[in-house]
């Protein structure tokens, strides 16, 4: 379905304060002191009117995106698009933002082939791109990885429709599939629409594997670019999901809202579950826990080696293939189990470990979708 929608129980739990109860009326607006407000902020409380709260947190992201000197004036900005409510928001609020900034940006939108999904996904970037007047380029795995798909890899991994590694292979190739398609529109940085939500789920993750080289990464509000990759960053990590859907709500932007078909077998939503019942004890849980992230600081005996170059691509690599060479090499082998196998059986079949580098496969879901 392709619409302004909310299902009825993620309505339910956002702070909307009703429009017309003549027993309750709506307070007026903290800020304007005109309008009725027609939301409590989930973090701050305060009472805003739709107008307000969208000027507050188009002037939040643009705090993070300044304070954290994220976006240099004169970047030509990749913006991954998938159609998506944290896509659709942050292309709509950089937007905004772009003449404040000095940015110019490009839409770049990845279809992974998957059938049912992503077709209607993608109708959804279009739209955007039309009534923004944006550029939009789309790259397809297929061309990128030599005729492989999500649901050619779903049968490969699992002999059906649905793995639960899908999540692995995907997350690895759209990042290498977004490189390349920022790279073909001319883009000197990437923005990825990860909220505040998405990373508390990776960080919980990353603990639950007990990866500390993820978890060493993990903080930040992007990476700078190492190993000739463009710089990436997350202009909304600090957002709330809640905040990022009524953003979307009262902009009333049109974005595609329904689960990708792998979804369901995912880890992520393990940890997703336990967010929401650790939110719900303790309404700060989400960004404490990107916030531990950033703050982390690993023993020595615990710090992955330094990384190098991916011995076929020459991409960032701990090991002698990056991950997206090591997974495809696994594909093209008929062995893709073993590519993401624990252990000596697992990427070590793709290639030699580097010296001194410890036992580590691709963590299932680590990058959830843009
Ligand atoms: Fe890819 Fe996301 Fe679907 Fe997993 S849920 S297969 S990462 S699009
Ligand atoms: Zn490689």
């Amino acid at each position: 379905m392709v619409s302004i929608f909310l299902s009825h129980a993620f309505r339910r739990s956002l702070p909307l304060l009703p429009r017309s109860d003549p027993a309750m009326p709506a307070p007026q607006c903290a800020t304007c002191h005109k309008a009725r407000a027609a939301l409590r902020r989930p973090r701050s409380g305060r009472a805003l009117c739709g107008a307000c709260f969208c000027a507050a947190f188009e002037a939040e992201v643009l705090h993070t995106v300044v304070a954290g000197r994220l976006l240099p004036s004169g970047a030509v900005v990749a913006v991954g698009a998938s159609g998506g409510k944290d896509s659709t928001v942050l292309a709509h609020v950089l937007q905004v933002l772009a003449p404040r900034l000095g940015i110019s940006l490009r839409l770049v939108a990845v279809d992974e082939g998957i059938g049912g999904y992503r077709d209607a996904a993608l109708a959804a970037v279009r739209r955007q791109a039309a009534r923004w007047e944006l550029p939009l380029t789309v790259v397809a795995y297929a061309d990128l990885f030599g005729g492989w798909t999500m649901d050619a890899v779903a049968r490969s991994t699992a002999g059906s429709g649905r793995s639960r590694a899908c999540c692995t292979f995907c997350g690895v190739l759209r990042r290498r599939a977004l490189e390349e398609g920022a790279r073909l529109v001319g883009a000197t940085h990437i923005v990825t629409g990860h909220n505040a939500d998405d990373m508390a789920e990776t960080v919980l993750m990353n603990f639950l594997r007990g990866d500390a080289a993820r978890l060493a990464r993990g903080g930040g509000l992007g990476s700078p670019g190492e190993g000739g990759a463009l710089p990436r960053c997350r202009p909304l990590q600090l957002a709330s999901q809640k905040e990022v859907v009524l953003y979307a709500h009262f902009r009333r932007l049109d974005y595609f809202s329904e689960e990708c078909v792998y979804a369901p077998e995912a880890f992520r939503g393990h940890a997703r579950h336990l967010l929401k019942l650790l939110e719900a004890a303790r309404p700060s849980a989400v960004l404490d826990l990107v916030h531990s992230a950033e703050r982390l600081a690993l023993a020595p005996a615990a710090r992955p080696p330094a990384p190098g170059a991916c011995s076929r691509c020459g991409a960032l690599a701990s090991r002698a293939l990056c991950q997206a060479c090591a997974l495809l090499d696994g594909l093209n082998r008929g062995r893709p189990r073993l590519a993401i196998g624990k252990g000596r059986r697992g990427l070590d079949e793709a290639g030699p470990p580097r010296d001194g580098e410890p036992e580590r496969a691709p963590a299932p879901d680590a990058v959830p979708a843009f």
